[in-house]
Parts: C-alpha cells; structure tokens; sequence
C-alpha cells in the first residue's frame, strides 16, 4: 500500500486496542441534558426557549445574528428546568439550557427529510447545514457552513475529509468508517456539492487498514472520490497536514486551506451533514470514546449532546483505581477536566481517564539547546525560541516568528526531553498577538 504524509512530526503511543474493536452503542438516555450556548467557534447562542417551556428533540433552542456561529437544538423531549450559567469543558463557563427528559424523546415537527441530493442546489445544502447546527466534530468546532463560504477571491476545487484520527486512545472517527461508510461517502458529495467542486479525497492513517478496504468499497463507481492511505504520524490529521500530504500544496503562512484550493471537514461531520439532509436531523449527538486505562470498560458510544461526562464514566464501569488526569479529548489537544460534572459537547470526541503513572507530570528542567522540538514542528516554528519569548512578553517578536501558524498539535512538548511546557507559553502568547491585534483593529 502506498501511504502519503507530511515533514516532521512525531510517533506517540496510540493506545487505540483499548477501543478500536469495540462497536458504536447508544448511550443510556440522560434524565437531564445541560446544553450550552458556546460549543462552537465564533459567537454564543442566545436562548430562544425559558424555564418551563416544553421542548421536542431536534427544536431549535438557540441562535446568533452573527455570521460566525451555529444554531444549538434539544437531544431530548422534556421540559426546560432552567436557563443558567454552568461550568463546561476545561474550567470555563457558558450560559446553558437545562432539560429535564419525559423520556420520550419525541421528535419536533421541523425534523423532516430535506429532500434527494440531485434535487438540492449548493445554498440549500449550505443552509441546511447552518440551520442543523453543524460544526467540526473533530474537536475544532468551526462552523461547517462558514467554512463551506468560500472568500471572495479564492478558487477551491478540492473537498477533503479527514479520517486521520491521530489523537492517541481517540477511536470515534475509525469506528465511524467501518459501520457507517456510506453516510460517509453520502456527506462528502454533498460537501462537494455545497462549495461545487467534483474532486473529493478521504485521507485515513494506515493503522486503520479495515476502514481503507471497507471505504474504498464504499467509493467504487463515485466520480472524483478516492480514498488516499497516510502513514500513521501525529499531526497527521491537522488540515495543512493532511493537504500537503494528499495533494502535495503548501497552505501559505498566516494562510486558510482556501489558499491551496482545498476545504477540510472530518468524515464524522460529513455523517451529520448526511443526517442532516436525509432525516432533516440537526446535531444533537455525536460519537465518543471512553478510554484509557484508569477506566474499567472503554467503549464507543453515541452520546445525546449535554449529557454529563461522570454519567459516561459511570456506563463505561466507572473508574479503575484512582484517576491520575480525565481529559476531554485525546492527550494530545484535550483539556483537562477538573470536574467531570460537566456536559458532552459537539466537540467532546473522547473522555481520557489516565492513571495516576500515567498521567505523571515531570519537573521541567533547563534547556539544553538539543533542537528536537524545531525538528518535529509540522509548521517549522522555532518552538523553543517562540516560548522564550511569551515568558518575557515579547508578542511583537512572536508575531514576526509566526506564531500564529502553530497549531497547538503538543508535538514540541512531547518531544522535549527536559521536558518544558513548550506548548503552554506558546499558546499563552498567540493568545495575547490575537488580542493586541483585535485592539489594533
Ligand atoms: S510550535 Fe505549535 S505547531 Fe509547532 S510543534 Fe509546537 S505546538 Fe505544534
Ligand atoms: S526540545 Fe526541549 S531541550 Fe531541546 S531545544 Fe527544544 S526546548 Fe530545549
């Protein structure tokens, strides 16, 4: 098999035995969601519905104006317990509506088919996204809809999905592969159809060889539709990664995929745009990985958005010991969940329970200049330098090294054998050249 890749990077553990073989499974249903009005990038919802209203599953329960954005909809049928501010993901907080369930999960009058593909032009299929809620579901959260408006001035011709799954432990995005393939191959068309391009390509790492076979199956007889196997390297499933990989163009620095002629989106999203158009169902669930090895049973389970994190733990046999670190995600990117009371979101692809061995931190010691963070870096930063610099505040320095090119993949990090938090003061600092820049404007 010929596998395609990018320069650099890095081979961490992958841990994905502990679920890769395990099939999807509805999860229970909750007696109560929390459903956040910020899951997404861009601007929060606004609450459209208020304590004591009853609500069906799939009803439009939040929206923005705003262009950035996407329309957040009940998982479950039931009565709304209260409108508040809650805790959600890493330790931050977000306006949410709480549902408590009838258990009848009783569909809303608005969730219908959306007609066949052939009949549907590329606004009806971008606007069908929009008004289903859809963003990346491979943890970005981007609205799908924003991304599928291409900028005045670029030509795109190029759809890719992402089937990397690169995180360690994560296995959601593989297990979609194997038993959903046709919606897969289904929600790339109709990407490709919403920004009118006719080439499409499912980028998958070779670790996952059954979903190769079983998607490139699933492709025979599609026009312009391949399947392209990748090395199985991290970050390989980051989008300039993937585009250099697969079609061999550069994203510029400070550039957007665009400006390679190409559009990313994850093969799960294009599962939820097939739902989206066939049922007329909008993103109220999503699949997610509960692993790692301070977790008695891992599994893959369909999850209604706003469930509780313990509440998976609990069906997944609860904790192994005591936890060393839950993250909400892979090890990578996650962040780490300092409650688990907290609810699943759009983005929530995995829950990490590691063990306290496992999630053992190291004093960092000093640096001794070895390079290995500048070798792995997929974007050719200067790791080192670029986090010397957030500790002394030199932003403008940051801005003129790049550094809002990184992509905060932990591949600098990792590598590092005294290992120093490279990756935090990096991200600190990006954090605060977008903040001066946003003041500038
Ligand atoms: S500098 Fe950024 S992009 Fe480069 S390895 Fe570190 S986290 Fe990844
Ligand atoms: S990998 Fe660590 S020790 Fe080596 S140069 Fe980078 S920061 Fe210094």
């Amino acid at each position: 098999m010929h596998v395609k890749t990018f320069k650099q990077g890095i081979h961490p553990a992958y841990n994905k035995e502990l679920t890769s073989g395990k099939e999807l499974k509805l999860a229970q249903n909750p007696a109560q969601v929390v459903i956040p009005m910020r899951q997404h990038m861009g601007a929060p919802c606004d609450p459209l519905v208020q304590k004591g209203d009853t609500v069906k599953v799939g009803q439009k329960i939040g929206d923005s104006q705003s262009f950035v954005s996407a329309p957040i909809h009940a998982s479950v049928s039931g009565v709304v317990k209260d409108v508040r501010e809650v805790e959600i993901g890493a330790g931050g907080k977000s306006l949410a509506v709480i549902i408590e369930s009838d258990g009848q999960n009783t569909l809303h009058e608005d969730v219908r088919p959306k007609g066949d593909l052939s009949s549907l032009s590329a606004e009806d299929i971008r606007m069908i996204i929009r008004e289903a809620g859809i963003v990346g579901m491979g943890g970005a959260t981007f609205p799908t809809q924003v991304k599928l408006s291409i900028p005045e001035g670029k030509t795109v011709d190029t759809m890719i999905l992402n089937g990397a799954e690169c995180e360690p432990y994560l296995t959601v995005d593989h297990r979609v592969m194997l038993e959903q393939a046709e919606e897969v191959v289904y929600g790339l068309k109709a990407l490709m159809k919403a920004i009118g391009v006719t080439k499409g390509y499912i980028g998958i790492e070779d670790n996952k060889t059954n979903a190769i076979k079983v998607l490139t199956e699933a492709c025979t007889g599609e026009a312009g539709i391949e399947v392209v196997p990748l090395h199985t390297k991290y970050p390989q499933g980051g989008e300039k990664m993937l585009i250099t990989a697969i079609t061999g163009r550069e994203v510029p620095s400070g550039g957007l995929p665009a400006d390679a002629g190409c559009v990313v989106n994850n093969v799960t999203t294009a599962v939820a745009v097939t739902k989206a158009i066939r049922e007329g169902m909008p993103l109220i669930e999503r699949p997610v990985t509960i692993t790692g090895h301070g977790i008695k049973n891992p599994q893959n389970l369909i999850v209604k958005i706003g469930t509780s994190v313990s509440e998976l733990i609990e069906q997944a046999g609860g904790f192994n010991g005591t936890p060393g670190k839950v993250i909400l995600g892979g090890p990578m990117m996650g962040p780490s969940a300092h409650n688990i009371d907290v609810p699943v979101q759009k983005g929530t692809s995995g829950v990490l329970v590691l063990t306290v061995n496992d999630a053992q931190d190291f004093e960092p010691q000093p640096c001794i200049r070895c390079a290995r963070c500048v070798d792995v870096c997929p974007v050719f930063l200067m790791p080192i330098t670029l986090a010397n610099q957030s500790q002394h505040k030199m932003y403008a320095e940051m801005e003129n090294y790049n550094v809002l090119d990184c992509i905060e993949c932990g591949s600098c990090s990792y590598i590092c054998p005294a290992k120093r938090p490279l990756v935090h003061y990096i991200r600190l600092g990006k954090a605060e050249v977008l903040a001066q820049r946003r003041k500038k404007k």
